[in-house]
């Protein structure tokens, strides 16, 4: 579903991102691990087009969705479509604090409808459509009750789970995370971990960074452990965590016992 092929990014005379390549299929969940620093919400930020990579090509269901060396692929208002390929949620759960839990989730659906044709013509039925959609993505997430609380009325650990239905309302092919957990009291953690371990279950395609090793020993089909802007190694979360090939993995999981 997913083919990275050599992105690099760089900041100033920082190179933060070499030579990336990893590939993803269609129902697997990956996880990217690393000390901080090593890029990978920077990895995250350039399959989202939130960062230009400077060189490298991204493939989505087969069709070249950037490549650094073809500037029609990098036309701003196709890459807004083609980022609809990835769902994103982020460390601080972003919500819109002006809005209700159900139109946090609706929001962009909506917007995104306005500007299909038919929309003038059957307008009540296409927002009914996206407004059951996001009664049931809330369900899914266990948050039937909180539909017009707003933000500030409900956890984090709530929000999160806000933020990981309003991801998927846009029917991502990829669902990415970047520490979802990380801005979370301990006691909240494990409910966004539940909720994203139930999609896993549901084969959705997912990349997750994360510090929670053990998740992702759990959860993951396959871990990248990041150091300093290269992927030092990918494997199986079994052969990963327990039977580390590089010494730099090893010295970083060493750092988790
Ligand atoms: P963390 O676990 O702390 O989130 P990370 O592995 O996600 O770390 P990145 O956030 O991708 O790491 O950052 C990689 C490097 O790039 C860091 O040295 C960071 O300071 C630098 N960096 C990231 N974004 C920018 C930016 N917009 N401008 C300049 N430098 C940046």
């Amino acid at each position: 579903i997913l083919e990275v092929n050599g992105i690099e990014k760089s900041f100033g005379n920082i190179k933060v991102l070499k030579n990336i390549d990893f590939s993803l299929e269609k129902g697997e969940v990956m996880a990217i691990i690393g000390s901080s620093g090593s890029g990978k919400t920077t990895l995250l930020r350039c399959l989202n087009f939130l960062e230009r990579p400077d060189k490298g090509r991204i493939i989505v269901n087969n069709e070249v969705i950037f490549d650094a060396m073809d500037p029609a692929t990098q036309k701003e208002s196709e890459l807004r479509r083609k980022r609809l390929h990835f769902g994103l949620v982020f460390q601080n759960f972003n919500l819109f604090p002006q809005y209700t839990v159900l139109r946090n989730v609706t929001l962009a659906a909506e917007l995104l409808a306005k500007k299909s044709p038919d929309f003038k013509q059957n307008k009540k039925e296409i927002i009914k459509k996206i407004y059951d959609r996001g009664k049931m993505l809330l369900s899914q997430v266990g948050l039937s009750d909180k539909l017009d609380c707003y933000p500030h009325m409900i956890s984090g650990g709530q929000q999160q789970r806000v933020a990981i239905a309003r991801a998927l309302a846009l029917e991502p092919d990829i669902l990415c995370f970047d520490e979802p957990t990380s801005a979370l009291d301990p006691e909240l953690t494990g409910e966004v971990l539940k909720v994203i371990k139930g999609l896993a279950e549901r084969r959705t395609t997912m990349i997750i960074v994360t510090h929670e090793m053990d998740f992702a020993r759990d959860v993951a089909d396959r871990v990248i452990f990041m150091d300093g802007g290269v992927i030092v190694e990918q494997d199986s979360p079994q052969e990963l965590f327990g039977n580390p090939k590089e010494e730099r993995t090893k010295q970083f999981l060493a750092g988790y016992k």
